[in-house]
């Protein structure tokens, strides 16, 4: 089997010439798409060359995505977030301690309206084929990785607003533990403002594919780590999203992970009707022998996984969370690339 669609993730956005140039490498390496991490500076400062560089990537043949990359915090990612910055309310609260973190609270008016606004504006101005969720999550409870609970038992978000919302939906207090109700709460939370968004976005451009991408973690009856997006179902439900997506494995991991969570993934999205999309880790951490990329993409193109994507172009050389061996990383990822994207999927 072959796959439809092959990219890399592209940060550092500034000049349209010279991205046209990372552009062609990224066709050379047999990308047909491109998902542009996009930080709340470079919108709120570089606006008018993202324009222009999302242009030259569609002119030379390449889907484009936006990726609202590590927004508020909720997104994952590494830049930092202009609305923490400008905004000392609208944080997520520790359930146990009641401190406040360094993470907006997405149910809070003021930021899902400034999301909504961000989103507006790039659906307005931006020429893409979609928009990406990159692995949106609450704050906190990542380190619910323990069958038995105890340290990460603490969660977000019980900020006043979350405390009014729940007590207007459930007639009771929020609790501090994480009962079922609360467990039923962020999750709808979670979603809503995503629902919300793409539907702002589909209203403004009704062909942009939304795809969300959550962390690709357990979630069995024994470990779940409760990050509001972790009853797969339930995410592709959503009517709205159009691409299930899950996100990189690290390669320390054994290889019936990296099946168990792919089978799941095109399970979960086929059973919904979503297209569905698999990472491939290209920054950071490697296989002990860097061949293995190919047989990770051919595995997941033998699974029936419709979209491939690398995080991130050039394997991140460059930063402080390179790849070991990041451009023999990158030229291995455009091999496999070129042995699992079907022909009529390439760009010529
Ligand atoms: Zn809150």
């Amino acid at each position: 089997m072959k796959v439809k669609e092959t990219g890399v993730s592209y940060y550092g956005l500034s000049y349209p010439e010279h991205a046209e140039k990372d552009f062609r490498e990224m066709i050379d390496h047999n990308c047909n798409a491109v998902i542009l991490a996009l930080s709340e500076f470079d919108i709120d400062f570089w606006f008018p060359n993202i324009v222009e560089i999302a242009k030259r990537a569609k002119g030379l043949g390449l889907k484009v995505y936006l990726n609202t990359w590590g927004i508020g915090k909720w997104f994952g990612g590494e830049p930092p977030s202009l609305f923490l910055t400008n905004n000392a309310g609208n944080r997520q609260v520790s359930a146990f301690t009641d401190e406040v973190l360094p993470a907006a609270c997405f149910n809070t008016r003021s930021f899902r309206e400034y999301f909504f606004r961000l989103c507006e504006k790039l659906a307005r101005e931006v020429p893409c084929d979609g928009f990406f969720w990159d692995e949106p999550h609450y704050a906190l409870p990542k380190s619910y990785a323990s069958i038995t609970g105890g340290v990460g038992d603490d969660w977000a978000c019980r900020c006043s607003i979350c405390q009014r919302d729940f007590a207007d939906r459930f007639g009771y207090d929020m609790p501090r533990q994480l009962t079922p109700d609360v467990i039923v709460f962020r999750q709808d939370s979670a979603l809503s403002i995503l629902i919300e968004a793409s539907r702002r976005i589909k209203s403004i451009n009704p062909d942009a594919k939304i795809v969300c991408c959550v962390h690709a973690t357990i979630n069995n009856y024994y470990v779940q780590e409760k990050r509001g997006y972790d009853d797969w179902d339930k995410v592709c439900r959503t009517g709205e999203f159009d691409v299930f997506s899950t996100t990189i494995l690290n390669y320390s991991l054994p290889r019936s992970y990296f099946r168990e969570i792919t089978q799941r993934t095109v399970d979960a999205a086929s059973k919904f009707g979503k297209t569905s999309q698999r990472w491939i880790m290209n920054y950071h951490n490697q296989p002990e022998d860097i061949a293995e990329i190919k047989e990770i993409a051919h595995l997941y193109a033998s699974m029936g996984v419709d979209s491939l994507f690398g995080w991130t172009y050039r394997g991140g050389s460059g930063t402080v969370l390179a790849a070991p061996s990041a451009l023999e990383m990158w030229d291995m990822l455009g091999e496999a690339y070129g042995e699992v994207l079907s022909d009529d999927s390439k760009i010529k």
